[in-house]
């Protein structure tokens, strides 16, 4: 771009998932004119279809960790302004076998190192910051404070309106884009696959794990994974049940690269492997967190490969309903909903971002962390770009 600065530049973007909403904030603060296109009639991609937790501790501390919290600062921040539902609900790592909990003493060890603590918790208190673990065999736990939890189809939902409602953005739903061309010089064009054209100093792509319509050629040099996930949700909890925290099991701890510097890590997936193979074979791990109406979203699998198959597997449902048995009573296990969600993942490093074309920036390949990045990662691009201070 011949400038770095947003101010009155029209700029289109492709995508009202997560991503999307967030550079058309970041943007729009800026002083950008933004168009925001979605094809179906709100976002019905992964942005909807997740947990809702906003989860630093699954980030490297460091550059990622700090990304995270900048997310984490401004989920705060638009929550307040939008109305969105916002948990600060802090997350919970649960230990049922020695080798899990060495895992998250070891954690805790290096999350002091770093400035960030943690704490471990016995089992007894465990048990009093979430009345539904499963006392059976707990070593304890680990907790930590910096988790937020959101109702995605709500949070989504609620922020696109509002981001709407602002004068500088504007959101065409039930568009998809089917081209998008420049030459050698502003106007980037758009065109919609109603045929219609429209012009802009700038675009960008953010469409999700759909890597096959926009620029596919360059998409394809990525050497992104699909990754197809399959969760489910309860009823409401009887009687008004918090679950408190998020909850994450031992499992999880072989799922996040956060955890890949402690030792003990190489125990717990040596044990899994020998014991459930199963559970490697689908990407089985498990995690809980509880809307505002008190429904408990459930996970989850990973299923990598570009063929991704349309149908769910029951099998795969019945291991994630056995492992969570073990970590959790809940009062009811009662199911409203089960679907699946598909994600692009980058390989070497929490996003993917091109440029294929004048005046056209792709963003893409956040993989299971878009919830807990997104929002840091383009109010940073914006921020580096305009020269502005980080908001
Ligand atoms: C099951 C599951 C659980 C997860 N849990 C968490 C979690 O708890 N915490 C966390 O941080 N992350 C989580 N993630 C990851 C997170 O949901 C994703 O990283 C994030 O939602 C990706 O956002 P996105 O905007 O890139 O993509 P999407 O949300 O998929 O949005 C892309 C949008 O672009 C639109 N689009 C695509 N092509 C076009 C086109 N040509 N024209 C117009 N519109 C187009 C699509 O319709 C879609 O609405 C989870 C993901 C899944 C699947």
């Amino acid at each position: 771009m011949d400038s770095g600065q947003a101010k009155n530049h029209t700029i289109a973007i492709i995508g009202a998932g997560i991503f999307g909403l967030s550079h058309a904030l970041a943007a729009a603060k800026r002083g950008g004119r933004v168009t925001v296109f979605e094809r179906s009639r709100e976002c019905q991609g992964a942005s909807i279809r997740n947990f809702g937790m906003i989860w630093p501790i699954g980030q490297p501390f460091g550059h990622r960790f700090d990304l995270a919290m900048l997310s984490r600062k401004l989920w705060q921040e638009v929550a307040v302004e939008a109305g969105i539902w916002l948990n600060p609900c802090g997350s919970l790592f649960l230990a049922h076998h020695d080798d899990e909990l060495a895992v998250l003493e070891q954690f805790a060890k290096l999350a002091d190192e770093h400035g960030h603590p943690k704490q471990i918790l016995s089992a007894e208190q465990v048990l009093r910051k979430s009345p539904v673990v499963n006392r059976h065999g707990l070593r304890g736990g680990l907790y930590s404070d910096t988790e937020l939890g959101v109702n995605p189809p709500q949070a989504v939902r609620v922020l696109a309106e509002w981001l709407r409602s602002l004068p500088r953005i504007q959101i065409h739903y039930q568009t998809p884009i089917l081209r998008v061309e420049s030459g050698t010089e502003r106007p980037v064009r758009v065109q919609t696959a109603a045929g219609a054209e429209q012009e802009f100093d700038e675009v960008f792509v953010c469409s999700g794990a759909d890597i096959s319509t926009l620029f596919p050629e360059v998409m394809a040099t990525a050497e992104f994974r699909l990754c197809k996930l399959q969760m489910m949700r309860t009823v409401a909890q009887p009687s008004g049940v918090k679950i408190g925290p998020h909850l994450a099991s031992g499992l999880t701890l072989r799922h996040y690269p956060a955890f890949d510097n402690c030792l003990a890590i190489h125990d717990v997936r040596a044990r899994i492997a020998k014991q459930s193979p199963e559970l490697d074979a689908f990407g089985i791990h498990v995690m809980a967190s509880q809307t505002d109406c008190g429904e408990v979203i459930l996970g989850d699998s990973h299923e990598y490969g570009t063929d991704i198959e349309p149908f769910d597997k029951p099998q795969i449902d019945e291991l994630i309903l056995r492992e969570l048995k073990k970590i959790i009573e809940l009062p009811s296990w009662e199911l409203i909903q089960r679907w699946h969600g598909i994600y692009a993942k980058y390989s070497a490093d929490c996003y993917w971002s091109a440029e294929p074309i004048y005046g056209v920036r792709l963003f893409t390949g956040l993989g299971g962390n878009g919830m807990t990045l997104a929002l840091g990662l383009a109010e940073t691009y914006w921020a580096e770009r305009t020269s502005s201070s980080v908001v």
